[in-house]
């Protein structure tokens, strides 16, 4: 972890307090998870041995709903990381006016070097330690970094064993066979190629932009290939190995190809250029679509994009986002611009308690009017309270679980006194 995500998620939760002049108790409630557990993960290796490994699952808030967020499997999960994460989820399902709350997961591991056999064991082992924890009225987990379908699938099939009741909607981003949603896969990159069109159009920008996009993984991968159809030219795209440039933009299907066969953008026929490099770029939209932390203080002097749009969980550290503020770069914060993949998790998890099948017109119409609903509430606070683009959407999410809280709290504690 390059930057210190907890610090991140309560600094976004004191800006909003203080904007809405909230009192001591719902900033205490706020500040610290409803519900958090360590647990021991063992798994079975290829030679028969046994690992273990720390796993976390935390609920930040379930006052809207139940808990939703997903699982990361990395070497530098933490307790303080998965908690900063929930948290920023609690705001994002908020501004996305969602009926859940917000919830993380992850296992402290690097996965790259895992068999397949390796990882389901893992995966199961974690989902029984968890198993207390998760329910589709209560947390809900999804995919998020180094985890996909695969893991879905085991941790839906694990959960089931365990309660014995068949119960798809205690996990979504499954596959379409174990009742996933159709749309889900490229959710997180159809929402922030929503946002990336309306931010534009609000901006002025012209029709053929110049995009670059930081991190080709599930996300920055669809986005490219999305904003590339749309017109828009990829000038720059990188990876965990390098970047790589073309001013006239770059075949971002062939750059996924390169990527299949050798392992790494860096071998597309393009000029190379270093991960600093890349964001310096000229361009009119960088697309964050990498890990927290990805963007620092300097690097922020050198952006020459007038759009940011953060499609990763906290790609700015705080300094770089006020060197952004300052330079007048407008940045569509991460809990709207990566809002895609838990508003269509929302949908699956709405499918599977309905035991409906959505069509995909039907998921990409509702996600897309989602988007554009929630960017307009946003930029609408903005303007009336004349904040920046992140401190409105935590004014904006913030407020909604106060409200519910209000609702919940004070009855319960009516009740109780009386
Ligand atoms: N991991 C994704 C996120 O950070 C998706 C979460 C979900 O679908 O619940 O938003």
């Amino acid at each position: 972890m390059t930057i210190d995500l907890h610090q991140l998620a309560l600094a976004t939760i004191d800006a909003a307090a203080d904007e809405l002049a909230l009192d001591g108790w719902h900033r205490a409630l706020l500040r610290r998870p409803e519900r958090s557990i360590s647990v021991q993960v063992p798994y079975v290796t290829d030679d028969g041995s046994v690992e273990v490994v720390p796993g976390y699952r935390v609920a930040h808030s379930t006052a809207r709903g139940p808990a939703k967020g997903g699982t990361r499997f990395h070497p530098d999960v933490t307790p303080e990381e998965v908690t900063g994460l929930a948290t920023l989820m609690s705001v994002k399902t908020a501004l996305m006016n969602l009926p859940l709350g917000g919830g993380k997961g992850g296992i402290t591991i690097d996965p790259k070097g895992l068999s397949e056999t390796e990882l389901e064991s893992l995966t199961r082992s974690y989902t029984r330690a968890i198993a207390g924890q998760i329910g589709p009225q209560t947390d809900v987990p999804a995919p998020d970094v180094n985890t996909d379908a695969r893991h879905m699938d085991w941790i839906a099939d694990e959960y089931a064993r365990v309660t014995g009741r068949h119960c798809p909607g205690v996990v979504t981003g499954k596959s379409l066979a174990a009742g996933g949603s159709l749309g889900r896969d490229t959710a997180t990159a159809a929402g922030c190629r929503t946002v990336v069109h309306a931010s534009a159009r609000r901006l002025g920008l012209p029709a053929d932009a110049r995009v670059v996009v930081q991190g080709f993984g599930n996300a920055g991968a669809h986005l490219a290939a999305m904003l590339a159809a749309d017109g828009l030219r990829v000038v720059g795209l990188s990876d965990s190995r390098g970047g790589i440039h073309d001013p006239n933009g770059l075949d971002v299907a062939a750059v996924g190809a390169t990527k299949a066969t050798h392992g790494s953008v860096v071998h597309h026929d393009a000029e190379v250029v270093s991960p600093d490099d890349l964001l310096a770029l000229p361009c009119d939209i960088l697309v964050p679509a990498a890990l927290e932390g990805a963007i620092d203080r300097a690097q922020a002097e050198t952006v020459q994009a007038r759009l940011v749009a953060e499609a990763a969980n906290g790609p700015c550290t705080a300094a770089a986002d006020a060197v952004l503020a300052d330079r007048g770069v407008t940045v569509v914060p991460d809990v709207l611009a990566s809002a895609g993949g838990v508003t269509v998790s929302c949908f699956e998890w709405q499918q599977n308690e309905r035991g409906e099948r959505w069509s995909a017109q039907d998921v990409a119409t509702r996600l897309s009017s989602r988007m554009e609903c929630a960017l307009d509430d946003l930029w609408r606070v903005a303007e009336r309270r004349g904040l920046p683009l992140r401190t409105a959407a935590c004014v904006l999410g913030v407020g909604r679980i106060v409200e519910a809280l209000d609702r919940r709290e004070l009855t319960v504690t009516h009740e109780l006194a009386s």
